[in-house]
């Protein structure tokens, strides 16, 4: 099959919708999917058979309503489309009530006391800006998942929520532009996914990997990538097997994978698809995670989506390329060419900087959880726990002319006036060569690198989408009032630089100078999920939450109570795995080992009575103190995760995983990364560092 044809071939989107839907019902459906009206039974009955065929034809034998609970994976429920005739065969049946909305046990799901309050039931209801698409035989329907009292369930449902308030707040501002031809705004995103590709036979034989995710210890291999002879190299046979495989699957589901390469670690690797309007690339970006765990199968390989596999290595993350396009694809964020257009992104500009500023907090909370807290240390090629700005020397220089009134080089007016003079061309070059920092405008566009690759895309775009809607709210109303646009429109944008000038950093963001500076100008640094997870429950952020209409109070303390709960088992059942490693597997061995090299320094002494027994005697007394030590460490870490998990308060619970049941584990895992340098390799239990990163051959 042509890629041209094999792309799309199991997504019922637009073009399938007018092929096979009555013209009056797609015109129907299509004002539906711009929200424009709302779906009546009959239309749904004749969309949920024509769909059914459709998905018939294609081998699929079962439906499901596909949702995001809070548990960051998607879930969906498997119902087969069979239904009983009277002579005791069965015919296929679909009806537009199954396909808007589904009944699934919520019992399971996390909901943060929500459903305590209400009904133990959920509901699932139809996205229908998200296509259906085919998936293992089953027909897959992007739903929203919400309680019996409305409360959101789901990842789904804020998301389409912040962007309705995008929609309006820019709508706003466009008409004070005089764009009111433009009916209507979505915010986009392109999500580069990173990830590790190992053989499958290492990861077998690793119970952290298995059950966590990642190494919870390992020596540093002799060779790392301080080479950087893997960044953008050759891609191995094997690689380029599963990802030719991958590109194919993802192709088939509408999902525009674009670019595929090697990354800085070893055995790390980068997917990029082309940017598609927000929640459907949350969607796909879910997809697109799903495909590459099962493909990675295929091939012997196993992918590994965890934010900090290894230590000393770089980390994966999910780079969040955000932009706002018009009905017309007319991207805001492009600088323009005009006097008038350079406004209107100055606009946006400063509406960006002064979310980001005044909401550092939450865009640190969309990101946090227990393995991503283990990239953000500002090492190893990943962005500190600070939230800033990086913006590239020019455009820093002309807001500098802009806050100080004062003339920008090059041009030989006075001042830089807002709407009157020129702004520069931003080659790409310039703007994008700050890899460091968390939060980036590279031309045309924002990227947020802090996403953890494991995590879905959804809580950083709700954080985005509703801090800048507020903003431009708040714009909006001074605007709209204004009898001299242009002059309030300068000093709008004057004033939010000086105040919001400190979130702009275009230096070193791993340095330890810039934490200091970071301090200085009153930045939060904030280290980990604990330290941010009070951010839910801050005034100012519920009441703007509340204002875009994206939370209710009640939403954000259940994923409060979600957020920190997720951390503090996530931490448990590392600090467990740990434990059963180390006393079912590492310390026997390395014992065993002592013991096989005392019996052959007896047996070298016996053999020759005097004869030198350094190493032996060395290994032996090195390896005994380690073992004593590991043995106390590891006690130490039972004692600390149990009284961990027996503390009832979710808040001091969290806390306690952080600093007493992840520091004990830190400490053990100095001790057995010793050991693992002078435990024989034949005797140590698992795969090292080397074999793992360098197995893919
Ligand atoms: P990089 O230099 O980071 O590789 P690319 O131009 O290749 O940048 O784009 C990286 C990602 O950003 C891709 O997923 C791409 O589709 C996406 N992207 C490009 N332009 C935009 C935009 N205007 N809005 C959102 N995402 C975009
Ligand atoms: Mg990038």
């Amino acid at each position: 099959m042509q890629i041209t044809e094999l792309f799309g071939s199991m997504v019922f989107n637009e073009a399938v919708m007018q092929q096979r839907l009555p013209s009056d019902v797609f015109t129907r459906l299509k004002k539906i999917m711009d929200g424009e009206d709302n779906l009546e039974i009959k239309d749904a009955d004749v969309i949920a058979s024509v769909m059914k065929d459709w998905a018939l034809e294609k081998g699929a034998t079962h439906y499901a309503h596909w949702f995001q609970p809070m548990t960051e994976i998607t879930a969906e429920k498997h119902t087969s489309f069979i239904s009983p005739e009277k002579n005791g065969k069965i015919i296929m049946e679909f009806s537009g009530s199954e396909l808007i909305r589904g009944e699934p046990d919520a019992s399971s799901f996390p909901s943060g006391g929500l459903r305590a309050t209400f009904e133990a039931r959920g509901y699932t209801g139809w996205d229908t800006t998200s296509y259906a698409f085919i998936k293992d035989n089953v027909l897959c329907i992007p739903t929203a998942f919400y309680s019996y009292g409305g409360e959101a369930l789901d990842l789904k449902t804020p998301l389409l929520k912040s962007m309705e308030a995008m929609n309006r707040q820019t709508l706003r501002i466009l008409k004070l532009f005089g764009e009111s031809n433009v009916k209507a705004v979505k915010t986009v995103v392109g999500a580069e996914q990173e990830y590790f590709l190992i053989d499958k036979s290492v990861y077998e034989k690793r119970k952290d990997l298995i059950y966590t995710g990642r190494t919870l210890c390992g020596a540093k291999p002799p060779k790392g990538q301080e080479l950087a002879d893997h960044y953008f190299g050759t891609i191995k046979p094997r690689v380029a097997a599963f990802m030719k495989e991958l590109d194919e699957e993802l192709w088939k589901l509408g999902i525009m994978a674009k670019t595929e390469h090697n990354e800085a670690a070893p055995a790390q690797h980068e997917l990029a698809p082309i940017y598609t309007i927000s929640n459907i690339a949350v969607d796909h970006n879910q997809l697109t995670m799903e495909m590459m765990q099962k493909i990675a199968r295929r091939h012997d390989l196993v992918c590994l989506l965890h934010e900090k596999p290894f230590e000393g290595v770089s980390g994966s993350g999910k780079h969040n390329n955000w932009s706002i396009s018009t009905d017309s694809g007319e991207n805001l964020l492009d600088p323009g060419e005009t006097p008038g257009e350079n406004a209107r992104f100055l606009l946006f500009l400063c509406a960006i900087i002064e979310s980001v500023d005044r909401y550092q907090d939450l865009l640190r909370l969309s990101v946090a959880s227990a393995s991503n807290d283990c990239r953000l240390c500002g090492s190893d090629e990943a962005p500190p726990a600070i939230v800033s700005i990086y913006l590239g020397d020019e455009l820093e220089k002309i807001l500098d002319a802009i806050e100080r009134g004062e003339q920008y080089e090059g041009s030989n007016a006075e001042e830089f006036k807002v709407g009157v003079h020129v702004l520069p061309k931003f080659s790409k070059d310039t703007t994008d060569r700050n890899r460091t920092s968390p939060f980036t405008f590279s031309g045309n566009k924002f990227e947020f690198r802090m996403p953890g690759s494991q995590a879905s895309l959804s809580a950083p775009n709700v954080v985005l989408n509703s801090a800048i809607a507020d903003t431009l709210m708040n714009y909006a109303d001074i605007l709209e009032k204004s009898d001299d646009f242009e002059n309030d429109l300068h000093k709008l944008i004057k004033d939010v630089l000086v105040k919001h000038r400190r979130i702009i950093f275009n230096g070193n963001n791993y340095s330890k100078e810039w934490r200091k500076e970071a301090q200085q100008r009153g930045l939060l640094t904030l280290e980990s999920t604990p330290d941010c997870a009070e951010a839910y429950l801050d005034r100012k952020n519920i009441e703007m939450f509340r204002r875009q209409n994206v939370y209710t109070e009640e939403e954000l303390r259940a994923r409060y109570e979600i957020k920190l709960n997720s951390y503090s088992t996530v931490i448990n059942i590392e600090a467990k795995t740990l434990y059963e490693m180390v006393m079912r597997d590492i310390l026997p061995a390395a014992s065993e080992f002592s013991g096989k090299v005392a019996g052959s320094m007896i047996a070298k002494k016996t053999a020759v009575p005097n004869t030198d027994c350094s190493y032996e005697e060395m290994l032996i007394s090195k390896i005994s103190k380690l073992l004593a030590a590991a043995t106390h460490s590891a006690e130490a870490l039972n004692i600390e995760q149990t009284d961990a998990k027996t503390t009832e308060n979710s808040t001091i619970r969290a806390r306690k995983y952080r600093d007493n049941v992840y520091t004990a584990m830190r400490v053990l895992r100095t001790t057995l990364d010793e050991l693992e340098k002078v435990v024989s390799s034949e005797c140590w239990p698992y795969p090292t560092y080397g074999d793992i990163l360098f197995s893919i051959k």
